[in-house]
């Protein structure tokens, strides 16, 4: 968390993919290329005086880690960048970027609206977490809406939604709810973790402040956990600021330096898992062993139109379900060789999940079946390996369904 960064040189009008690369960087005194990885947890001070003037907020530097560190400010400032926003701070992991930026700027009495296609944790948050503290939630259909505007009262605060969603990649109107949001005297906070920074900016379209588990996409390649909230300034300033010096969701400095250096490589590897994930959406579309496939970015898509708005490409996710249900599910899934079982994504190497057993296992039958997720579905998330192998693996797995 840090609060005090300045990069070597402003790079805040570079071209996204100059900025993956170059945005945030402190070189120390020894001209290093790639950026130090500052493992420290406090710091010291010349004088007491000094000291004083660091705790009073009148001498710029770092404090403790729990704050601030020069490794995190990087990885911050790098995002900071790349989003477009004006301010930001990391964290441990997603949940912890989800859980800070809807519960710090809350008090008891408060309302949330979300919309209840969302990651098993958010829902956990949102749903069971929020009203033990006197902190109301409705969850709406977040296609709908009508349900949006009508979900709103006058103790509303926030909304939250991801999109496109986990794990049925509907996409969610991010301007129009919004703008609801925004009439109501609410903010809305967008979940990016499927789109990543490469594919939406939810601030631009509209949206008050933005999070990210860089668990997923960012890091890429399955070694660490991190998060990121988005936002103004002012949000920052009035309800992080405190609350996680306080609180103390903070990430550690190894973690935020492989977030950073992922950051590099970003743009090129989500481009190249998204051009494989639409040759093998498209190539799965007519197995005759599956039912329905959804993927942003088909004609076919339930939202086409608003993908094309709101989204700068598809997605590194494919959705199917496969005939026979679970049983035909897990034959498929057991059958794969390249792409493997796992309840992450995102990742260089191709992930496979089963949501209604691992991800949205918490949730009841019911529930599960509004948002589509049937016990045949299955969430591919596409890696960075030759796309006919795995779609010569997909086939000879789904022949076994
Ligand atoms: C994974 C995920 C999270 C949580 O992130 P962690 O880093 O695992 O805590 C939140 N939202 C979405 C959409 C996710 O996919």
């Amino acid at each position: 968390m840090s609060e005090s960064t300045k990069p070597v040189s402003p790079t805040a009008h570079y071209r996204p993919e100059t900025r993956l690369v170059h945005s945030g960087t402190l070189r120390s005194e020894f001209g290093e290329t790639s950026e130090a990885l500052f493992l420290t947890q406090g710091y010291v001070y010349d004088t007491a005086e000094q000291c004083e003037a660091r705790f009073k907020g009148e001498d710029p530097g770092y404090i403790y880690s729990r704050y601030s560190n020069p490794t995190i400010g990087m990885f911050e400032r790098r995002m900071i960048e790349l989003e477009g926003a004006e301010a930001g701070r990391s964290t441990a992991t997603g949940m912890a970027a989800v859980t800070t930026a809807v519960l710090a700027p809350l008090k008891a009495g408060d309302h949330v609206v979300a919309a209840k296609a969302m990651f098993g944790s958010c829902r956990y948050v949102i749903e069971d977490l929020l009203p033990r503290y006197g902190i109301a939630s409705t969850l709406v259909d977040g296609l709908d809406l009508d349900q949006w505007r009508k979900a709103v009262r006058p103790n509303t605060k926030t909304f939250f939604l991801e999109s496109p969603t986990n794990p049925t990649l509907d996409v969610l109107d991010i301007g129009a709810i919004a703008e609801i949001a925004h009439q109501g005297g609410a903010r809305l906070i967008v979940d990016n973790v499927f789109a990543t920074p490469i594919w939406q900016s939810p601030l631009t379209l509209g949206a008050d402040v933005v999070v990210y588990s860089a668990t997923k996409h960012i890091d890429g390649q399955g070694r660490c956990l991190g998060g990121m909230i988005l936002g103004t300034e002012a949000f920052v300033a009035e309800h992080l600021h405190n609350f996680m010096r306080q609180t103390g969701p903070s990430i550690s400095p190894f973690n935020a330096w492989v977030l950073l250096k992922g950051l590099e490589t970003l743009g090129v590897r989500v481009r190249a898992q998204t051009e494989s994930a639409a040759v093998i959406a498209d190539a799965l579309a007519q197995h005759p062993k599956i039912s329905r496939l959804v993927y942003p970015g088909r004609a076919d898509h339930p939202q086409a139109a608003l993908v094309k708005k709101q989204m700068r490409g598809g997605s590194t996710l494919v959705g199917f379900e496969v005939k026979g249900g679970k049983a035909g599910a897990f034959r498929a899934l057991n059958a794969l060789k390249i792409a493997r079982i796992s309840n992450n994504l995102g990742d260089a190497k191709s992930l496979v999940t089963h949501p209604a057993t691992t991800t949205h296992q918490r949730l009841a039958p019911e529930a599960r079946a509004e948002l589509g997720i049937s016990e045949g579905f299955i969430r591919l998330s596409v890696g960075l390996e030759h796309r006919d192998d795995l779609i010569e693996d997909l086939h000879q797995a789904l022949d076994k369904a």
